[in-house]
């Protein structure tokens, strides 16, 4: 049999991880060994790789985000208006315009700008399935193997449309049964709920506004039975808390309660609007928040109370959220976003660039429920993000770690997901850039011509 090659990423000129000034060690897919100041190596590498120029991260993850949505930026039928104005606007345009091929390249262009910016693990939140892409989770899967990222597959649904009360256009939304068929078969096709996987399935009906409660129900029983994650938004604006109290009687956390979904297999976009009961609801059970701080300010929706749910006992993780309210997928910007909004909220001391990598990372794991990815430490999985400090807006800053997020770092230079290179001196290995932006770029124009 043939040895596991490893690898020594030596000496970086700085590191997020507990005394790794020497660098690690990389066997395989796993981090074998962490390095401290002036370490050598306890057995004989295949290769070094001289870090002194690089400061290095564990993989970014990134746990909300709708990848198709990369067709629709800066659309002029959406900007400038809040989020049920924005949905209402833009729901006739993806039920209409985005078609098989131009999905694809969504998922394929959202995922590249992921991994450039340092993201190793992405997990989508898919509830669009217009005819003919009734497969679309298939397609997401074929691509993050192709690119050869990890994957969270959400299998979102909408079952609410206009005429029962929701907001969605009939055009948009599926049968209820159709909806949890698709789920079984997802799971059984794609959840690896091993150690080192590279793609799970979440259940992640969209939200309270656009789903009936017997969906929400039996997408968490669904769950259970299958040992995967539960997925929605919730918290986001003022106007879903109001639609709640006045369909459901009860505001968001209590509606969760009842469907069912109030455990730590839930984690949840948004997380804006939770008063002081439900922060501590959440904490109780463990659910987890995906804080997504440029599509909060995008859509002046509001600032996420992480701390009070970090207090709490929820985990707190980092997404862009979907590229219409963002308008792009840069998590690394992301991160230095969530900084800022979070100072605003908190002031300097409470909030640093630390806490703003560990949402990041950790925060973000804890998610997705998974242990084996999300910090720099021997027996996790080998996912790394290094960044250099050779563009202009580096120059002369003195804390290399605190640089990356102050000066606003947004492009890897290096990006390894389970011990392989996916990107070398900032360009993906497995994807020709150039002709995926005209592609996807000619794909996008078509959404322009829709009502
Ligand atoms: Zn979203």
């Amino acid at each position: 049999m043939k040895p596991v090659r490893r690898l020594w990423l030596k000496a970086p000129l700085a590191i997020l991880g507990d005394d790794a000034s020497g660098g690690l060690v990389v066997e395989g897919a796993r981090i074998a060994e962490v390095l401290g100041s002036g370490q050598q190596p306890t057995q004989p590498v295949d290769e070094v790789f001289d870090c002194s120029n690089h400061v290095v991260l564990p993989g970014l993850i990134n746990t909300h985000h709708h990848f198709y949505q990369t067709l629709t930026r800066a659309h002029p039928a959406a900007i400038n208006k809040e989020l049920f104005d924005w949905l209402t606007s833009l729901y006739p345009v993806w039920a209409s315009s985005v078609n098989r091929d131009s999905f694809r390249l969504a998922t394929r262009l959202a995922l590249t700008e992921l991994l450039l910016s340092g993201c190793t693990t992405a997990s989508d939140h898919q509830y669009l399935f217009p005819a003919g892409i009734e497969d679309a989770l298939d397609i997401q899967a074929e691509e993050a193997a192709a690119i050869g990222m990890r994957i969270t597959l959400n299998r979102g649904s909408m079952d609410l449309s206009k005429k029962d009360g929701g907001l969605p256009p009939d055009s948009v939304v599926q049968d209820t049964d159709v909806i949890l068929a698709d789920s079984e078969r997802v799971i059984s096709r794609y959840h690896d709920a091993d150690e080192g996987s590279m793609c799970q399935v979440a259940l992640a009906p969209c939200s309270p506004f656009s789903v009936t409660t017997e969906l929400m129900r039996q997408s968490a029983d669904l769950a259970r039975k299958c040992d995967c994650r539960l997925h929605t938004h919730l918290g986001e604006t003022h106007d879903e808390d109001a639609y709640c109290i006045e369909k459901f009687g009860c505001r968001p956390v209590e509606y969760l309660e009842q469907t069912g979904w109030l455990e730590n297999r839930t984690w949840l976009a948004h997380g804006i609007h939770f008063d002081d009961g439900e922060i501590a609801r959440l904490g109780k059970h463990g659910v987890g928040v995906c804080h997504c701080p440029t599509s909060n300010m995008v859509l002046a929706s509001g600032s996420c109370r992480t701390l009070e749910l970090e207090r709490a006992g929820a985990p707190v993780g980092l997404g862009v959220d979907g590229s219409a309210s963002n308008d792009s997928s840069n998590l690394m910007e992301g991160v230095r976003h969530a900084l800022m909004v979070n100072r605003l909220t908190y002031g300097t001391a409470a909030v640093t660039h630390l806490d703003a990598l560990r949402w990041a990372t950790g925060g973000s794991a804890d998610c997705l429920g998974r242990n084996d990815i999300g910090a720099i430490e021997v027996g996790r999985q080998a996912d790394l993000a290094l960044f250099t400090l050779d563009e202009l807006r580096f120059s002369g800053a003195g804390d290399p770690l605190a640089a990356l997020v102050l000066c606003g770092a947004h492009r890897a230079d290096r990006v390894m997901v389970a011990g392989r290179w996916l990107v070398e001196d900032g360009q993906p290995v497995n994807v020709d850039i150039e002709r995926l932006r005209r592609e996807h770029g000619e794909a996008a124009k078509t959404t322009l011509a829709m009502p």
